[in-house]
């Protein structure tokens, strides 16, 4: 069984020390993928300074170079890869980004290439921002053939760009739906990696604050049972002493089992 952790808003706005913070004792055990940001804009979060909030000014990753440096050394010692997570990261009025920016397509492309020409570093995952991603947003990642780390991503077909492995899928997580005694209704993290024509999908167990122990490990030990793997997803700017004690444990708990291998995240796809 593989296990994985992937952190999301790494950009101009992250220094070394917060992602140290977090993960100096665990990048030893299990590398995390850090879901990055080319150029970040603003809006209102913890580790943003207020006067970006609403500034609308995009900030690129190698203004913070001392980010850029501690990214690359950590992919070199294999305590981090690098994931895309939008372009801007920033919040429409009708949406967030890859629901609502109107250059989805381009935004991809750059972004990939502006994440692999600056760090140096080969990227194969993307992670929409918000874990929100519209029909034309799928469609524009799947162009791209990168695989997706989602969370809440839907497997209807009326909700995803046409792909002739879409029916099939969706009957895969329709009978494991039915297997597992759930309804439309209930909460499912699909513990395999669905394919498609271009590009793969894997859906994420989420640690946000309120996120129990109990909730995580149900969710390792159902995927477990049925011969699945485990994404862990959080963010560094709110893993605060209870996260990080929810989040080791966790580990603990994966680690007492025999088969269990922590992985990259892009090593759920192979
Ligand atoms: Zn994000």
């Amino acid at each position: 069984m593989k296990v994985a952790i992937r952190d999301d808003d790494t950009c101009y706005f992250t220094s070394p020390d917060d992602l140290a913070r977090v993960y100096g004792d665990i990048w030893d055990r299990v590398p995390i993928c850090l879901a990055t940001v080319p150029f970040a804009i603003g809006y209102e979060r913890a580790g943003i300074p207020e006067e970006h909030w609403r500034s609308g000014e995009p900030f690129a990753l190698e203004r913070n170079s001392e980010l850029v440096r501690a990214l690359q050394a950590l992919a070199s010692a294999r305590k981090a890869t690098v994931a895309l997570h939008g372009y801007t990261h920033q919040d429409y009025p009708g949406g967030y980004e890859f629901q609502a920016a109107p250059d989805l397509e381009r935004r991809v492309d750059e972004g990939r290439a502006y994440l692999r020409t600056t760090l140096g570093l080969p990227v194969s995952v993307f992670v929409p921002p918000h874990n929100a991603l519209s029909k034309r947003g799928l469609a524009a990642v799947a162009r791209a053939g990168l695989n997706i780390l989602g969370s809440f991503l839907s497997f209807r077909p009326s909700l995803r760009p046409w792909d002739r492995r879409t029916p099939a899928n969706w009957w895969r997580v329709h009978a494991f739906r039915k297997a597992t005694g759930r309804t439309k209704r209930d909460r499912l993290v699909y513990p395999y990696v669905l394919r498609y024509a271009t590009h793969a999908e894997f859906g994420c167990h989420s640690l946000v604050p309120g996120t129990t122990l109990q909730e995580l490990t149900g969710g390792f030990d159902e995927a477990r049972r049925h011969g699945g793997d485990f994404c862990l997803a959080t963010h560094y700017w709110e893993v605060d002493a209870t996260l990080k004690d929810v989040m080791l444990r966790f580990l603990d708990h994966a680690a007492r089992h025999a088969d269990v291998r922590f992985v990259a995240a892009e090593e759920l796809f192979a």
